[in-house]
């Protein structure tokens, strides 16, 4: 029997809906052996998130979700960084400085488009500091402007649409740099969200091996078994480690932890499995 893990995760520390100790309990309720939380620029959930983890006997590994610049954006994931790392932790806090100052510039273009919202609104829905569009979007359904939050995405503040304002991002290969000099590894997020096809990826996620990149989420609810399997190929091309995870964000907000793992397990190669050992092993330090 394979052990079903899921290492990419949101708690309510960034734009997850649930505590990391309610997210925590419902990855054991369901029977997995190791997570990762990996919210949006922060580390603030991993401590309540390991203790939750030792209670309810679940590994529980250390991780962060960052936004780099490329084409839009891509996202590179971050696993067992020395969270007592000060050159990191001021990287995560200019990210999330970058998140505050453009709130109040989507919340401006939000209300010249008519739609009666104030900063408040959006803090209701958001208690860290890494506030995001799903917190915005909250607080419109909230107001009744909006029917859902993916009404408000598709009308407003999906990339393109009129409040939506970009904030300026590190390099990915800053992203990388950053985890590594904090010690963690770094894994490229949904590669198939990037917007690439198989053979510029090839080229991109080369590049980024060959810059310290670790890991690559080959299996993500969103990707064909097809699109999988290339990308388990890429891996063994570049020496990049396959990773699996579900993007969850809570109950009622898209997909539940672990999803995709059914489709995807039998796929998933005895060094995952072997990696993420390391990776709980090497805990201690992060
Ligand atoms: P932000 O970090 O503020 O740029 O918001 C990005 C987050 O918003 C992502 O992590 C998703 O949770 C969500 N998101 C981004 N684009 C969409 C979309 N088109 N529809 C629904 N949710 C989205
Ligand atoms: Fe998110
Ligand atoms: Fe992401
Ligand atoms: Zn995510």
């Amino acid at each position: 029997m394979k052990r079903r893990f899921d290492l990419h995760t949101h708690s309510a520390a960034s734009d997850g809906t649930q505590t990391p100790a309610q997210l925590v309990a419902d990855c054991a309720a369901m029977g997995l052996w190791a997570m990762a939380l990996t919210d949006h620029d922060t580390v603030d959930g991993v401590e309540e998130a390991r203790q939750a983890g030792d209670r309810l006997g679940i590994i529980v590994l250390s991780g962060v979700e960052l936004s780099a610049a490329f084409a839009g954006e891509l996202h590179i994931l971050g696993y067992g960084v020395n969270r007592s790392d000060a050159a990191f932790c001021a990287f995560l806090r200019r990210q999330r400085e970058e998140r505050e100052l453009r709130m109040p510039r989507m919340i401006a273009r939000l209300r010249d488009l008519g739609v009666n919202i104030a900063r408040e609104d959006v803090d209701r829905e958001s208690r860290g500091e890494a506030s995001g569009r799903p917190h915005l979007a909250r607080a419109l359904v909230r107001l009744g402007v909006c029917g859902s939050e993916q009404e408000a995405f598709d009308r407003f503040l999906a990339r393109g649409k009129p409040a939506y304002v970009g904030r300026s991002l590190p390099s990915p290969r800053e992203a990388i740099s950053a985890i590594r000099a904090a010690d963690g590894r770094a894994v490229l997020a949904h590669p198939g969200c990037v917007g690439l096809g198989e053979r510029e990826l090839e080229a991109l996620v080369s590049d980024f091996a060959r810059r310290g990149l670790w890991g690559l989420e080959v299996f993500y609810p969103q990707h064909s078994d097809a699109f999988a399997r290339a990308m388990l190929g890429l891996c063994r091309r570049t020496g990049l480690v396959p990773t699996l995870g579900s993007d969850c964000h809570g109950p009622g907000r898209g997909v539940p932890p672990a999803a995709g793992w059914e489709r995807f397990g039998p796929m998933i190669p005895q060094e995952t499995y072997d990696a993420i050992d390391t990776l709980a092993i090497d805990r201690r330090s992060n």
